[in-house]
This record gives structure tokens, sequence and C-alpha cells, in this order.
């Protein structure tokens, strides 16, 4: 099943209409899981569908985050991110380069005291630091300066 295929399923199980918008985007954040902004999503969905406006992706977004098939990555203050990976992970922010890593988190905080009781809804887990390829940059910058 090819990805557009998939979106479309999901879509459907969601009970929302798959209009081609909708598909295309879902697809997009499907085969693409670098967290993109709004903006990062209206120029790469541009070239194949021309009549595209950054109106349209926002609604879009909001129908799909509405439906939860789409998740807001609220980690870096500066810009909103959208990821369409709906099972609960963690997301560690590199504040050198301001990629998003996904990593496997899912907390139980069934036995929290101070949260009996309570219905939890929605979980997220934001790390920020440094990214391992930024480190290992930064450490050969370190060396480079050392040795002049
Ligand atoms: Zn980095
Ligand atoms: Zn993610």
């Amino acid at each position: 099943m090819n990805v557009l295929e998939k979106a479309r399923r999901m879509l459907k199980a969601k009970a929302v209409r798959p209009t081609m918008i909708r598909v295309r985007l879902l697809a997009y954040l499907l085969a693409h899981p670098v967290h993109p902004t709004a903006d990062q999503l209206y120029q790469a969905l541009l070239p194949g569908f021309p009549t595209l406006s950054k109106t349209s992706v926002y609604n879009t977004l909001d129908k799909l985050l509405e439906v939860k098939l789409v998740r807001l990555i609220t980690i870096d203050e500066k810009e909103t991110r959208y990821d369409a990976g709906t099972g609960v992970h963690g997301h560690f922010l590199c504040k050198h380069c301001s990629d998003i890593t996904d990593f496997a988190a899912n907390p139980d905080y069934t036995g929290c005291t101070e949260l009996s009781g309570y219905q939890i809804d929605d979980c997220n887990v934001y790390l920020t630091g440094i990214c391992k390829v930024c480190l290992q940059n930064i450490n050969k910058t370190q060396k480079e300066e050392k040795a002049v």
C-alpha cells in the first residue's frame, strides 16, 4: 500500500472526507517524519499542487489536529511543528541544528499519587540539548582550534 492510500484510509477511518489536500498533506507527514513547520509543508506540497494556499495548509492542519491524525509539537518556542506520528513518543530538540529526533517514550503515570483520579488525555515528552552529529562537529572544531 502506498503512502497516499495509507493516508486516505486513515482519513476514512476518522470519518474525514479524503480531499486531495488532506490526503497529500497527511501522506507527506507520514513519509517525512522530520516535524516540518506549516511553512515547510506549504513549500514541499506546492510543486505538485500549484493552487495551494497557506490558508488551506493551516485549515487542513487544524482539521487533522482535531481528529488527532496529526500532533502539534511545541518544543521549539520559535515555531510550531507538525507530526503524523500519533503514537506516544518523545521529542529531542537540538539547539544547534533545530533537528527534532523521535524516541520511544511511554511514561506510565498510573502510580502517580498527585494525579490519582485524573484522566490523562495527552502526554508530551520534550527534551532539549545538542544532538550527536552537532556534538561531534563541535568537538572536531575544538580539536582543530587547539591544533592551530
Ligand atoms: Zn544538531
Ligand atoms: Zn515525532
